[in-house]
């Protein structure tokens, strides 16, 4: 059995007396139970469900009285941690009654739930984690440790405050365009890092052949993606909010040049030549950094190209000029069929999870370049441009020429070309 102590129930408990009585909500197929309400001694018990719309753990289920809490001594908690790894294990009565200072009840035939809070357990053991709430099945015979989960007052992001920049993350905005197969599971990564603000832009919808690759599930087929996804992030990382645009980057070019004043990075995940270079040309000359992630090769080759709107760092057309005059061929040619649309000629197609692992990349290179920004320089990155091996292809040109599945190259960036309308200043 579980039992899970939701935060209001958490903070009655704490800020109570000595002992009470205790009502469950309890599911006995699931083997869990929430609890339900709190008496103060012998007073009536008042429930402590989380007041509506707040979703209601086990709502179903009636809250039954099923036993007691006691403010407990703090050697009772870390014998819970003894205990529940020694399985099956229990102690006598005795041990128990003499931990709780006072409201005892002795147990019937049944025996009770018990839950015990030990107020001063973080400072008796500090460093041990232990927690100041536990349960316990309290029969004649004795007593074992039962399963008990409190909800901690901070969840979510803030919960790696002093061991990752979660503000300054907080107060990035960051505009992700494509919300496909990579750029779905891209807005998944930056809200997992703590992109505070996400402005999503596709004008697709989501059909049955995308559920093989895309972050939604088959309940949204036939919406907008970026409604799908606005959707999926909100119940999964409520800490980041997302605008979701249904709008195409080429013909609402004007729309979106205007967001960019609100922007502080864009990443595109957008297939197809003609957006890419859009949304690189319009991130340029908005003074933003972009970040382009793709698939080249039928899926075998995953790039991230950062783009900076810097003197000396050429635009995306720049870059793929200059490779191909050094026998690199231009491989991007392949993206305008789009993956998942092989041939006989190019029967491989890519496959969603390896679309993810490119979108992750990507997410962490616009991260990085945030942070690298706001003065972290543990977040340099080792170049410009990333080509990770899907599948090796080592006859490729360079330097698409990966020897090896997960292999990682970066390259530098390289210089715009004279009379390109993108890195010539208007
Ligand atoms: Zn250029």
């Amino acid at each position: 059995m579980l039992i899970l102590i939701p935060q209001d129930a958490a903070t009655t408990f704490r800020a109570s007396g000595a002992w009470g009585r205790l009502s469950l909500r309890i599911s006995h197929p699931d083997d869990l139970a929430v609890v339900g309400g709190i008496s103060e001694g012998g007073g009536s018990i008042i429930s402590v469900d989380p007041p509506p719309p707040a979703p209601r753990l086990l709502a179903g289920c009636d809250s039954r009285p099923t036993g007691y809490w006691y403010q407990a001594n703090s050697e009772l908690h870390a014998l819970w941690y003894l205990l529940r790894a020694r399985r099956g294990t229990s102690m006598k009565l005795d041990a128990f009654k003499d931990a709780v200072p006072s409201g005892f009840k002795t147990p019937g035939d049944g025996g009770y739930v018990a839950i015990t809070h030990a107020p001063g357990v973080k400072d008796a053991f500090p460093e041990s984690g232990l927690p100041d709430l536990v349960a316990w099945h309290v029969t004649r015979a004795g007593f074992q440790p039962i399963e008990a989960s409190a909800e901690p007052e901070t969840t979510g992001i803030r919960q790696l405050g002093g061991h990752w920049p979660v503000k300054e993350l907080q107060n990035t905005r960051i505009m992700l365009v494509g919300a496909g197969s990579i750029g779905s599971a891209t807005a998944h990564a930056l809200a997992g890092y703590g992109v505070g603000h996400l402005t999503l832009v596709d004008p697709d919808r989501l059909d049955w052949h995308n559920l093989v690759r895309h972050t939604s599930a088959r309940r949204h087929i036939g919406r907008h993606k970026v409604t799908a996804l606005a959707e999926e992030l909100a119940a999964l990382r409520p800490d980041t909010t997302v605008s979701a645009l249904a709008l195409d980057v080429i013909e609402h070019a004007d729309h979106i040049r205007a967001l960019l004043a609100d922007t502080h990075l864009v990443v595109c995940t957008a297939d197809g030549v003609a957006p890419r270079r859009v949304t690189g040309h319009l991130a340029r000359r908005a003074g933003l950094t972009a970040v382009l992630a793709c698939v080249l090769q039928d899926g075998a080759l995953g790039e991230i190209l950062r783009l900076r709107p810097w003197p000396q760092h050429g635009c995306l057309t720049c870059r793929r000029r200059t490779l191909a005059e050094a026998g690199g061929l231009d491989p991007e040619l392949a993206l305008d069929a789009g993956y998942g649309t092989g041939t006989r000629h190019r029967p491989m197609t890519a496959v969603g999870s390896d679309l993810h692992l490119v979108a992750q990349l990507a997410a962490k290179t616009a991260v990085a370049t945030v942070l690298q920004r706001a003065g972290h320089p543990d977040q340099r990155l080792p170049g410009e441009h990333a080509l990770l091996g899907l599948r090796r292809q080592p006859d490729w040109a360079p330097p698409f020429d990966l020897g090896h599945t997960a292999e990682l190259r970066w390259l530098p960036a390289t210089p715009p070309r004279s009379g390109c309308p993108t890195c010539e200043a208007p």
